[in-house]
């Protein structure tokens, strides 16, 4: 998971860019950076391992200096942990350093496109997506002579996978988009209203409308699957071609990694959460109401999925986990040993709340277990009389290869035990899953139009070298 950001033609843009960043930061906390053309017309990048506000600071932002931006933050999904893979990636031409690109996404044929790639004697400084498409622009723009949108849309009909893509050239900038919509990606505005498309200038871009409130910018719309928009001074946006296939937005993204006061695939992450809870409580008459019951969320992804199951239920809201908000989201840490430190220093009960008193614990998801299980132990702890685990989403059984670092199936809880077994690993009283078919409801009329398939194996296209009941994992150079 990542995020990106891109700001054209607009005062301090690189300033801007950190901004968005750093209402994104969420989606990833491992590296950044930010790239900007100077007056010289030379696209200049800044990039480094930690958050945006250590990496993107005011001496930083004052270098980059110019009117576009683009920007990154990182959690890696594939290629190692270093900052050769922060992006964005300035992609020398033979017209000079006049290009750069930032990508959240991963491709299923990354292999396959690296080796060709590597064979017409192109060199890499990374392992990651988003210098890979670049390259491979750069090659069918100079090599075969095309415009670089014509490469654009060469490229986006070669990729497979999810790719919400910024690019800059020379004084353009682009955005493009895979044709099913994996990732959200949206297009927003500084400035006046207007009909239609706005004028290029001020014309923003970021995973989520949550990075736009913090410059001042209103969400215009998403940039659609298989969408290509060129941004041009003295124009209005563009959309140079527009080539969707059958959707497959990832409904993570509204279960778990957006942030609430986000709109995207044009639902409200919040209401969707709500009904997701809504909807496992009405599933769960069995469990009986009174006044020693308290809905508990694992804060904070999991609050408006408790609010909506304590509305549903007419039971008691609490918040009896309060949250450190100076350590980051455990499951985007790279390592196990780090999630395990991560969750001991994140969550605290709050004193006299929790002896006697029956609790539902909502949480988001179960992926290992092993950040649950302490949390279950430490509610135990503090006094709970019986502890009832409701996760807001299906049993993960499959990995992802969309930009999501789910671990393997032989990792995944849900593949190595019954739902007593986890229930007794956890140390519950009760445990319940929210149900693939719910989404029927939760999206309704939409269900096709989501990805799900950690959650039922239904990949839309299978990886390199997958084995379709084994998930084998994809080798990475
Ligand atoms: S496999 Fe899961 S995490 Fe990945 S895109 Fe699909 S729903 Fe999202």
């Amino acid at each position: 998971m990542c995020g990106i950001a891109g700001v054209f033609e607009s005062e301090g843009a690189s300033g801007l860019v950190a901004s968005i960043l750093f209402a994104i930061q969420h989606r990833g906390q491992e590296s950044c950076g930010a790239a900007a053309r100077d007056a010289a017309g030379r696209i200049v990048a800044h990039k480094g391992m930690g958050l945006v506000k250590q990496v993107l600071d005011e001496e930083v932002q004052a270098r980059l200096s110019g009117t576009t931006a683009i920007g990154h933050v990182r959690y890696p999904t594939a290629g190692c942990s270093d900052e050769v893979n922060a992006q964005p990636h300035a992609i020398e031409l033979a017209e000079g350093p006049v290009m750069a690109i930032a990508s959240n996404g991963d491709l299923i044929n990354y292999g396959e496109l690296r080796a060709r790639l590597e064979r017409e004697g192109v060199v890499f400084k990374s392992d990651n997506d988003a210098e890979l498409i670049g390259r491979l622009i750069a090659l069918y723009h100079v090599r075969d002579g095309l415009t670089i949108e014509q490469a654009i849309a060469r490229v986006q009909g070669e990729l497979k996978g999810a790719f919400s893509t910024v690019l800059m050239y020379k004084d353009r900038l682009y955005a493009f988009r895979d044709p099913h919509g994996f990732r959200p990606f949206v297009m927003g505005h500084l400035g006046p209203e207007g009909d239609g498309e706005p004028a290029s200038e001020g014309t923003v871009f970021a995973s989520e409308c949550c990075g736009f409130g913090i410059i001042g910018a209103r969400r215009l719309r998403e940039v659609k699957p298989g969408e290509i928009l060129r941004l041009e001074k003295g124009r209005p946006v563009v959309s140079v071609s527009h080539a969707p296939l059958q959707p497959r937005h990832c409904v993570f993204e509204l279960i778990y990694f957006s942030r609430p006061d986000s709109t995207i695939f044009g639902e409200s992450v919040y209401q969707t959460r709500e009904r997701i809870g809504a909807c496992m409580a009405a599933k769960d008459g069995t469990l009986p109401n009174g006044d020693d019951l308290v809905v508990l969320p694992v804060p904070d992804s999991s609050n408006f999925i408790a609010l909506g199951y304590a509305r549903a239920k007419k039971a008691e809201f609490g918040m009896g986990l309060l949250r450190n908000h100076y350590v980051g989201r455990t499951f985007i840490k790279p390592t196990q040993a780090s999630r395990d430190e991560g969750v001991k220093q994140k969550f605290n009960p709050l004193p006299d709340f929790f002896p006697g008193r029956r609790v539902v614990l909502i949480d988001d998801s179960i992926v290992r277990g092993t950040s649950l299980r302490k949390l279950v132990r430490m509610v135990r702890a503090a006094g709970a009389r019986e502890i009832h685990v409701r996760i807001g989403s299906p049993k993960v059984i499959g990995r992802c290869f969309y930009g999501i670092d789910t671990p393997t199936r032989e990792e995944l809880i849900a593949n190595r035990m019954s739902e007593t077994e986890i229930c007794d690993y956890l140390g519950a009283d009760s445990l319940r899953w929210l149900e693939v078919d719910d989404f029927e409801g939760l999206l309704p009329g939409r269900r096709q139009d989501f990805c799900t398939a950690c959650f039922d194996m239904d990949y839309i296209y299978p990886p390199e070298g997958f084995a379709a009941k084994t998930n084998a994992p994809v080798a990475r150079t």
